[in-house]
């Protein structure tokens, strides 16, 4: 699905790497508190310090310019930002105009709401973050959450004729027993599913090293009771992918801390304040915001192209009990998922 022309100016980075992928935070706030993602009491930012929506579009158009062909909405909760069906609509319109795809990821809690204006605004595919199927389990990972709104918001996204991929975390001792039930749940519905491994970003109270379950381990348990076809799907980022004989469908494997993905990275991330994170395990950055408000669209443009010199070769992220803060400060929330 790539119909954009090639711009005159493409985002390429020093190791060549051309950039196409913008993700953009457009809120840290969440109504949940995932356990891996956010500590129970969270300080957010103050709201005037975010990016507004003119902000946001203008940015996102420099990036178009510049042959970004795909943006991904995500957060915090992207969906309780207010009035966020007004940013999807417009950027949206530029859909056919530059960019290929609009996508979001979401936690699925406002989607009864909002599945059919996604659809209407031009969004054909979202990921739903979602850990277990188990109601009890699920009010205890996401600390807020209320299980059947999400269940009721997946149906009533495919039924607006959204595609659905379920993205879950595996963690050790939490949800590390349902992997089976939750593929023949989500393949069975017509979804992919991708397991991610927990990444260690930010202080969220509780110790990462006890549940973290490499994807390794996880892959070889499943390849013994499914038969698995290697597919050549390339997304430019850390996940691989498999066909499963017996459920038909796709499971994807995302493993940040166990196999390097950085040499095909295509992406770089906004956050709701501006800033540019080059890469989601460093922090090299670039304020995208001060450009914008100081200079307009000639230094928002300059300033991508300094974002292309200093964008790091790849992360370091190392889980090990000797270190005790996290390997990269800033929460998932903070730089988008
Ligand atoms: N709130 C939305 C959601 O949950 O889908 C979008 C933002 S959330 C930060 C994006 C993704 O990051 C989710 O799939 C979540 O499970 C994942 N995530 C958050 N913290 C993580 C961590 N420390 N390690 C791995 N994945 C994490
Ligand atoms: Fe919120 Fe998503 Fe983080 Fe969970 S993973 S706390 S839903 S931002």
């Amino acid at each position: 699905m790539t119909g954009s022309p090639t711009p005159q100016r493409p985002l390429v980075d020093s190791f060549g790497r051309r950039i196409s992928y913008l993700r953009i935070s457009v809120t840290d706030r969440c109504d949940f508190r995932c356990v891996y993602c956010m500590a129970e009491d969270m300080t957010f930012l103050p709201k005037k310090d975010v990016l507004s929506f003119e902000e946001v579009e203008a940015i996102a158009s420099a990036f178009i310019a510049r042959g970004t062909t795909k943006i991904r909405l995500t957060g915090g909760e992207p969906l309780v930002r207010r009035d966020i069906m007004a940013l999807v609509r417009n950027l949206g319109g530029r859909i056919g105009n530059g960019l290929d795809e609009l996508t979001i990821t979401t936690n699925g809690s406002q989607l009864q709401k909002h599945a059919e204006g996604l659809f209407g605004a031009g969004v054909r595919r979202l990921n739903v973050s979602l850990d277990t199927l188990d109601e009890a389990r699920f009010a205890q990972i996401t600390r807020r959450g209320r299980l059947g709104d999400v269940l009721a918001g997946i149906g009533a996204a495919q039924a607006a004729g959204l595609a659905i991929k379920i993205n879950m975390v595996a963690m050790r001792g939490v949800n590390d027993d349902e992997i089976e039930t939750m593929m023949d749940w989500a393949h069975g519905g017509g979804m992919g599913l991708t397991l991610i491994e927990g990444m260690p970003l930010g202080e969220v109270g509780i110790d990462r090293v006890d549940t973290y379950l490499p994807l390794r381990e996880l892959h070889d348990r499943l390849a013994r009771r499914y038969s698995f076809t290697k597919l050549d799907k390339r997304t430019g980022g850390p996940a691989r992918y498999v066909h499963v004989a017996e459920t038909g469908g796709t499971l994807g494997f995302i493993t940040p801390m166990s196999h390097n993905f950085c040499e095909s990275c295509n992406r770089v991330r906004l956050t709701a304040t501006g800033q540019l994170y080059l890469c989601l395990g460093q922090d090299d950055q670039v304020n995208l915001r001060d450009a914008w408000r100081n200079g307009g669209a000639a230094a928002l443009d300059a300033a991508l192209d300094h974002a292309m010199v200093i964008k790091p070769k790849g992360h370091d992220f190392v889980l090990d009990r000797t270190r005790a803060e996290p390997a990269v400060a800033r929460h998932m929330s903070v730089t988008g998922g």
